[in-house]
């Protein structure tokens, strides 16, 4: 188990969020290209959801073909390089490589992606062509990964592209809601820029749209507007001493401590409550700020957590304890978080049910919730005759067109949250379905 020494300069931050993943040298891709067994109808290339030619761009490696191998991956997936270092490849393409079937390591596709992708990203390399211009126009409503994705398709179909981004820079939850020993702020910015440089898409920062009016000039300025926002703030969970100094949500909490990096404080005792990926992120980095114990609270079963299994053992690897079958009835303290004080939770006839005569309080000086992020209902109902779910999930057709036929949309926005390669398929095949729209 690690234990991290609390990070007081920029130095010292990288090295407590030191890559999990760092870029292959030339000899590494090599060998471990040499290795695919280049199979027919691959079960890598259906696990990707973004379907690249895996087993093309591997051989292209092989072959000293960098350029190629790059193609081919923008061609499937315009976030080609994030994908390669945020994917959960150990679920996705790597967990269906047919090595898994032999008890050998599967090939590392995500370190074999990311090396194509760095190098042509690092060399500037002019690889992608603008359509010919079509003389229509579209509106993106933010430059998340499904809406930067959105616009580079659209441009080589010959569209103008304007994308409307409230934050002052792009990428969305690549940049914001992502831990940074995953990926860093500099790689996502760089890809976009390379992206941007060569398709000459227009971002307009700043600019949320929050407004009848700005939804009524979209309308009249565009032949087609694709919905890319992402999630909203943390969801409350109306516990009893929710609003005191010290409880703040994991989304906050992440993009805080990628922006400030080693200027955020992290107190000594921290209680993370939640079971996904984004709980064992926040505990993750908890311990990694030098937190000198960070506890994971979930409220059922280890085996129901939402958060894929290397993610647990990573937050656990860090130095993160857990409770499990706990739920949180109220945080305790005299202004500021002293403690959350749980109830034990038990299965009874199949459903989870809280005890609240078995209750106890874990001491603790921050509250770390990731139990959730609101949507975006309030943009939604600025559209007419959209129609969204139950769970205020905007509903598409194939084409990803909604129920206003002017209207796509990707991303968390129709999944409730997803990865970033998902959102990444939606903005591609969102822009095909407007393409198709238009000329219908
Ligand atoms: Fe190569 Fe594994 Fe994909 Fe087969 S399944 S093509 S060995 S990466």
């Amino acid at each position: 188990m690690a234990e991290y020494k609390r990070p007081t300069t920029e130095a010292e931050f990288k090295k407590n969020f030191k890559q999990k993943k760092p870029l292959m040298n030339d000899t590494e891709a090599y060998y471990e290209a040499s290795r695919c067994l280049f199979c027919y109808d691959a079960p890598c290339v259906q696990a990707c959801p973004t379907h690249i030619d895996i087993p093309l761009f591997i051989k292209q490696i092989h072959t000293d073909n960098v350029t190629g191998a790059s193609k081919t991956i923008f061609d499937s997936n315009w976030l080609g390089n994030a994908c390669g270092v945020v994917c959960p490849t150990g679920v996705l393409c790597e967990g269906a490589c047919v090595y898994n079937h032999q008890d050998v390591p599967p090939i590392q596709i995500g370190r074999l992606q990311n090396f194509a992708t760095n190098k042509v990203i690092d060399a500037e390399k002019v690889i992608f062509k603008i359509g010919a211009s079509n003389g229509k126009k579209i509106a993106i409503i933010g430059a998340g990964p499904a809406g930067i994705a959105c616009a580079c398709e659209a441009r080589t179909l010959g569209y103008e592209v304007d994308i409307f981004e409230a934050k002052e820079i792009p990428t969305g939850l690549t940049v914001h809601g992502i831990a940074p020993y995953k990926i860093t702020n500099e790689e996502v910015l760089k890809e976009v820029a390379f992206l941007q440089n060569q398709l000459q898409f227009n971002i307009k920062y700043n600019s949320p749209i929050i407004s009848k009016k700005d939804i009524n000039h979209l309308e009249e300025s565009y032949d087609a507007i694709f919905v890319g926002v992402g999630l909203g703030k943390t969801a409350t969970l109306s516990l009893e001493g929710e609003d005191k100094e010290g409880v703040v949500g994991a989304v906050e909490f992440i993009e805080e401590l990628r922006m400030k990096q080693h200027q955020v404080k992290i107190p000594a005792k921290v209680v993370v409550i939640g079971g996904g990926n984004t709980a064992m992120d926040a505990a993750s980095e908890s311990a990694r700020m030098g937190a000198r114990k960070t506890v994971l609270a979930y409220r059922n079963s280890k085996t129901k957590m939402g958060a894929y299994g290397f993610e647990y053992d990573l937050a656990i690897s860090a130095g993160v304890d857990s409770l499990f079958n706990v739920t949180p009835i109220a945080i305790v303290g005299n202004g500021k978080v002293e403690g959350v004080k749980f109830a034990k939770t038990e299965m009874v006839e199949g459903k989870l049910k809280t005890n609240m005569n078995n209750t106890f309080i874990v001491r603790c000086d921050l509250v770390i919730k990731a139990t959730g992020q609101a949507k975006q209902g309030h943009l939604y109902k600025l559209i007419d005759d959209l129609a969204i779910d139950k769970k205020t999930r905007i509903i598409t057709n194939n084409e990803f067109q909604t129920s206003n036929p002017k209207y796509f949309a990707g991303g968390d926005a129709i999944n409730g949250g997803a990865e970033v390669v998902n959102a990444a398929y939606d903005g591609k095949m969102a822009a095909q379905g407007i393409h198709n729209w238009l000329n219908k």
